[in-house]
């Protein structure tokens, strides 16, 4: 009998014990917006990343009891939100992702793009394109890659460095125009940058002293975010790159060391058709190796090259 108690204890336990997660149904909450988040392992606080609608002021508190934020996996969390007159709860769930992988395309969209949003389809991963103005053919699939769940950024309306690095306001202008524009087809803003040449450029030099310093603060201050990449596909060292010499690039190691959250520059104009083919082997390559893809977003890992301008 003694025994039988014993036994049935330890069964009890190790069911308990598995059940290390909160046992509360979701409790929609029209004020907290958010119901998943992911962030990259060892974040500290992950308030800022927690999606809120409220006019009144406010506090969050966020119970992470259950998540453990160095270990990958997916975790409840206790969100709490006061409001002057009330407190609203939700459990969200909070998705804790180690090897990630940003695809960035620059300068699209082109004839191409329909073949990598079909490349990213096939795999079922997201991506983040930084368009331009200069393909007014290809604007819908602006639109398309934004209701397929990819992230669209700004890289600049008219690529032309003379003109965009030449003053402040020219930046500016350009930066604009391309804003409206995009803006015009999603009927949303969006804050994310890519600054042609990236923002360790030296070429901005030749049109004016100090430019890249100025604009990496001032586009901060108004809101936007710029996102450099840590690792690039050589695919613009020429005009048309060996498919084999864009995967051996890609897959190599990054500029700062950190392996674990990979930014990796590749172009999407209507030539680059060995970065269409070098794509498949590149994705594989880096889910083999347990990377997560994902588009950038405001909890991903910003890279800031050094500038030099
Ligand atoms: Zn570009």
């Amino acid at each position: 009998m003694k025994k039988i108690i014993i036994i049935l204890s330890l069964i009890f336990i190790f069911i308990f014990s598995n059940f290390n997660q909160p046992v509360i149904n979701l409790i929609d909450n029209p004020y907290i917006i958010s119901d998943k988040i992911s962030i990259i392992k060892d974040t500290k606080d992950i308030k800022p990343f927690i999606e809120v609608s409220t006019a009144s002021s406010y506090t969050i508190d966020v119970d992470m009891k259950y998540v453990q934020t160095h270990k990958k996996g997916i975790y409840n969390a206790l969100v709490t939100l006061n409001t002057p007159d009330k407190i609203h709860h939700k459990i969200i769930q909070v998705e804790v992702l180690d090897k990630i992988m940003y695809l960035t395309f620059d300068d699209g969209p082109s004839y191409n793009t329909i073949k990598i949003l079909e490349i990213l389809d096939k795999y079922d991963i997201k991506a983040t394109f930084f368009v331009t103005a200069e393909n007014k053919n290809y604007k819908y699939l602006i639109k398309e890659a934004h209701l397929k769940g990819h992230t669209i950024g700004l890289h600049t309306y008219t690529h032309d460095y003379s003109y965009i690095y030449s003053s402040k306001e020219n930046y500016f202008r350009d930066l604009n125009q391309i804003d409206e524009y995009v803006e015009d087809i999603l009927g949303i803003k969006t804050p994310y940058i890519r600054f042609p040449g990236g923002s360790s450029n030296t070429i901005s030099k030749k049109y004016s002293k100090g430019i890249m310093s100025l604009l990496s603060k001032e586009i901060q201050a108004k809101g936007y975010q710029y996102y450099d990449w840590n690792l690039s596909s050589s695919d613009a060292e020429k005009p048309l790159m060996k498919k084999e010499d864009i995967i051996k690039s890609s897959v190599s190691k990054t500029y700062n060391g950190n392996n674990d959250y990979i930014i990796l520059l590749m172009h999407d104009t209507s030539s680059k058709t060995t970065t269409v083919e070098a794509l498949p082997e590149i994705i594989e390559y880096y889910l083999n190796k347990g990377y997560t893809f994902k588009p950038i977003d405001k909890t991903s890992f910003i890279y800031h090259q050094k500038i030099h301008n």
